[in-house]
């Protein structure tokens, strides 16, 4: 018989707790950025989201859809889709939506591998990545980054037989550069058709290098390619919890269906997310505010001495290294909570030009004295 796992967490002295799967040994637990405080004046810089509340027009569609919510979603979010289809020019069967496009990644895990399928990806990188590769019983295959930038030839020449999907993040989560679309194209001619690739595009909107990849220009051309987006960021709905993906072929679209957990979003996510595509153009000008703060404050952070790496999301790379969690202090101490990798660096999301006042006095105070 295998060794009995001695789990961590045992609540109650005395009681073996029941036996659960070896492979959450692997996975870790999710920290949750901190919450301030009621009434502390906090930048809350941590997670990537938008620091604009809900359009009043989005708040009355989702009070107006609310009162109906004794009945289920609909299960296909058929407006939704119908209404994301036609911003994309695409037939309404290659989307699929999910809650949040984090249960996207489960799922398209789920639909491409069995346990002990290799699943390729870049890191430091979304850390959904590894954390639905465990789930799934996959194995993690996970190329290093360059400079923060994604190494798409070490990438494909990480491609095994074993290789079901490949998880390509742009801009990459959290160090901050875009791919290239002639890369991808690259990557994509070099890739065996029989692999899943997404391309996990959650800060498309936010993106301005004309040569950086746009995975929906691509899905005509290659069947296996899956395009990952969602409405947590541009769209400031990360608490409803909405994503989608638009697939290449439409057998993959209907696989996700298939393993999708049964009415996952919920009437007021599929409301906001439909009245929010119908303000896009003031989401996208509010998007606009963001980016035009982004490339001054880089190169003010980088005039301080931090190695910033591009930055096409709505966040900056801080490379402290083993300075991590003490830079994260400083920057607390300043009023600013950001997303700290310890030993690697601290991910800073733009908001408003006051956050970026806050984060540049932090950054200032946080560099080592030399
Ligand atoms: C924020 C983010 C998502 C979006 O997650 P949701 O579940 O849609 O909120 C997906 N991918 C990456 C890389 C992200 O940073």
């Amino acid at each position: 018989m295998p060794p009995m796992r001695a789990r961590s967490t045992s609540s109650v002295a005395g009681v073996t707790p029941p036996r659960l799967r070896p492979a959450l040994d692997r996975m870790g637990t999710y920290r949750p950025g901190r919450r301030p405080d009621a009434g502390q004046d906090l930048s809350r810089l941590a997670s990537n989201e938008t620091p604009y509340p809900l359009l009043p027009s989005v708040v009355t569609a989702i009070s107006d859809a609310l009162a109906g919510s004794n009945r289920y979603p609909d299960p296909a979010a058929t407006v939704l889709t119908e209404a994301l289809a036609a911003k994309h020019g695409v037939d309404v069967g290659r989307i699929a939506v999910g809650c949040g496009s984090v249960q996207l990644v489960q799922e398209v895990v789920e639909i491409s591998c069995d346990a002990g399928d290799e699943v390729v990806y870049g890191w430091r990188s979304f850390e959904a990545y590894p954390t639905m590769t465990a789930i799934a019983g996959a194995v993690p295959v996970q190329v290093p980054l360059t400079h923060g930038h994604l190494d798409l030839p070490a990438m494909a020449a990480a491609v095994t037989d074993q290789t079901r999907l490949v998880l390509l993040c742009s801009p990459n989560n959290p160090t901050g550069p875009a791919l290239a679309a002639d890369a991808v194209k690259d990557f994509l001619e070099g890739v065996p058709d029989r692999v899943l690739v997404v391309l996990d595009e959650a800060y498309a909107e936010f993106v301005d290098d004309p040569l950086a990849v746009d995975g929906t220009r691509l899905l005509s051309s290659y069947p296996n390619l899956l395009v990952m987006r969602t409405f947590s960021k541009a769209y400031g709905l990360a608490g409803l919890r909405v994503g989608y993906a638009i697939a290449g072929t439409p057998e993959v679209a209907t696989a996700l269906r298939q393993v999708h957990l049964p009415f996952a979003v919920s009437v007021a996510a599929q409301a906001a997310a439909l009245a929010s595509l119908t303000v896009e153009d003031q989401l996208l000008a509010r998007v606009a505010e963001i980016v035009a703060q982004r490339e001054p404050l880089r190169r003010k952070l980088i005039e301080i001495g931090w190695d910033v790496p591009a930055a096409q999301g709505n966040f900056v790379w801080l490379p402290a290294g083993a300075d991590s969690d003490r830079v994260a202090q400083v920057f607390e101490d300043h009023g600013v909570l950001v997303r700290c990798f310890t030993g690697e660096g601290l991910r800073i999301t733009v908001a408003t030009p006051r956050d970026s006042e806050r984060v540049l006095a932090a950054a200032k105070a946080g560099l080592v004295p030399v």
